[in-house]
């Protein structure tokens, strides 16, 4: 193992360890009252590829795994239309800690918990974010500096945006989040079709 793979191993486990200490968040509390684990992400620390969800649902928080429940399952089928699995790339979300009643989270958890996800970026300063819904389309959006408004996801989704990060060139791709496939079939072929810009990044 090479000495920047170990590296960002140590600062991913250092990552991991503040967070099952994070005191500071209001979702901490829902956390321990539901055995909940929360979720850091999951997948290689040196994957081009990562993709950034919203925050965990039920099922993610009771394994600790990002996208474990019916949307995860769209999004694996999604990555294997471009023959990729879940330890090639990185799955992580805003948010570490189930929000509930799988509400929305509120801008102040966003806030809260950024740093963790922006740690994350600079551990695995990855070729390709790719975000799963609007949530995280607006974040990444706003933290690589574009002023808003932003159009809406409609509009973007399956574009690319190429951006100068203090790590190096960054192609930025929105994407539906994976629970837009589960209301209709339309919607899945759209998926399937803006999952084929990934395919170049893949190797
Ligand atoms: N939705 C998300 O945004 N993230 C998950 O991990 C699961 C569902």
């Amino acid at each position: 193992m090479s000495a920047s793979h170990n590296n960002r191993l140590k600062e991913m486990l250092a990552l991991e360890k503040k967070l099952l200490n994070f005191k500071k968040s209001p979702l901490y509390i829902f956390r321990q009252r539901n055995k909940y684990i929360p979720v850091i992400g999951e997948g290689s620390i040196k994957a081009s590829i990562m993709f950034i969800g919203e925050a965990p649902g039920k099922n993610e928080a009771q394994k600790g795994k990002p996208f474990s429940g019916a949307s995860g399952k769209v999004l694996n089928e999604l990555l294997e239309s471009i023959n990729l699995n879940r330890d090639d790339v990185y799955i992580t979300n805003i948010v570490k800690d189930r929000p509930p009643e799988n509400r929305n989270p509120t801008k102040m958890e966003i806030e809260l918990y950024a740093p963790f996800l922006n740690k994350q970026i600079e551990i695995i300063k990855p070729k390709v974010i790719a975000t799963l819904g609007r949530i995280p389309m607006n974040y990444i959006m706003e933290y690589f500096g574009k002023k808003s408004p932003f159009l809406p996801i409609s509009k973007v989704h399956g574009k690319q945006f190429v951006i100068a990060s203090n790590f190096g060139r960054v192609v930025i791709v929105h994407l539906f989040h994976p629970a837009f496939a589960l209301y209709n079939r339309k919607n899945k072929q759209k998926m399937l079709k803006d999952f084929q810009i990934l395919k170049k990044y893949s190797q």
